[in-house]
């Protein structure tokens, strides 16, 4: 029997289910839980569960105090194991291409709305064999979403830097998901813009204006040097209640991500899953770049670049023309090589 301590087994739980896409509350009674088990220590919570007082704390219930019951007394591994049969995410036609890629360019943290650190990301990310991660959190009129000021991005790109020691040499990347405004502007200062290493654009608001309005804005945001990669193109949601794709002219918009080479991104969560084949095979005939990232809002999540992979080998496209299979140096060359007009 290997041990593990109550607040590691709720931390794989939460990684586990985070992968399977499972409910948020779910999710989060997990790691309510584990937050507390970190900050109580292992000997008070293994004290509380021998006095079984266990249940009676605020933040734990039957199910999180199961977790870490087995943690205690044994039986977690077979728990953990059968739990990671029932969430792993299996690579297919797109295996090749996965082991190509040497990042993601697209993810989220506690900055703005992702439910982990700079360096639990990256730590995840170079778990699974990546080079880099770029963290490319909301920008400020995402307000829903915490996104950053000018200041919290300042702020945040002196821990990257700090965290960059701590994981050297893995990279962690900056980069911001900036909003395309409705007028098509960028929501984020151009000298930062100019700073970061990697930015997605995506639409976050207004989705359903008129095609030709919608165009201009995605069109205008595209052309910006600073922008390296379209995220989300549709803003469609395929699971639950679901979204329709936002209208837009999709030939003006894909030859002016090749004539301003701007990457657009396959995203690989399960509920987004965006492009659809037949704008993607649109954007492919333009000639674009494409970049596959999972916009993980959690470490488990980044394990959704398999998605992208499997979609991108079934649409037969070759790993020069995915941004993400280049060096981080290559990367970040490449994005700031734009042409301006
Ligand atoms: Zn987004
Ligand atoms: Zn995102």
């Amino acid at each position: 029997m290997t041990t593990m301590s109550p607040a590691d087994a709720l931390d794989r739980v939460v990684y586990l289910l985070d992968r399977d896409l499972a409910e948020g509350r779910r999710v989060a009674a997990y790691a309510k839980a584990r937050d507390l088990a970190r900050d109580l220590g292992d000997d008070e919570v293994t004290r509380l569960h021998r006095a079984g007082e266990l249940l009676d704390q605020p933040g734990i219930g039957p199910s999180t105090g199961k977790v870490i019951a087995l943690a205690i007394d044994g039986g977690i591994d077979e728990h953990l194991a059968a739990l990671d049969a029932e969430t792993a995410i299996d690579v297919g036609a797109g295996a090749e291409l996965r082991a190509a890629l040497k990042g993601d360019c697209h993810s989220h943290t506690f900055w703005s709305d992702g439910g982990a650190s700079v360096t639990e990301m990256g730590r995840t990310a170079m778990a699974l064999g990546h080079e880099y991660l770029v963290i490319t959190d909301h920008s400020p009129r995402l307000t829903i979403a915490h996104g950053l000021d000018r200041e919290r991005l300042l702020e945040q790109l002196d821990e990257i830097e700090r965290v960059n020691e701590e994981l050297a040499p893995f990279r962690v990347l900056t980069g911001m998901e900036v909003d395309i405004l409705q007028d098509g502007s960028l929501d984020q200062d151009v000298d930062l813009l100019e700073r970061l290493d990697v930015v997605v654009a995506s639409v976050h608001s207004k989705l359903r204006m008129p095609a030709p309005e919608m165009t201009r804005r995605m069109v205008l945001a595209v052309a910006s040097p600073h922008v390296d990669i379209l995220g989300h193109c549709t803003g469609r949601k395929v699971v639950g209640g679901g979204r329709p794709p936002s209208e837009f002219d999709a030939d003006i918009v894909f030859a002016a991500c090749a004539r301003f080479d701007t990457a657009v991104e396959i995203n690989c969560r399960p509920e987004r899953q965006d492009p659809p084949e037949e704008l993607l095979a649109l954007a492919l005939d333009w000639d674009c770049k494409v970049s596959i990232d999972t916009d993980a809002h959690a470490p488990g999540q980044l394990e959704w670049q398999v998605y992208g992979c499997d979609k991108a080998a079934r649409m037969e496209i070759e790993p020069e023309r995915v941004v993400n299979t280049k060096s981080a140096d290559d990367l970040i060359a490449w994005a700031s090589s734009h042409p301006t007009t």
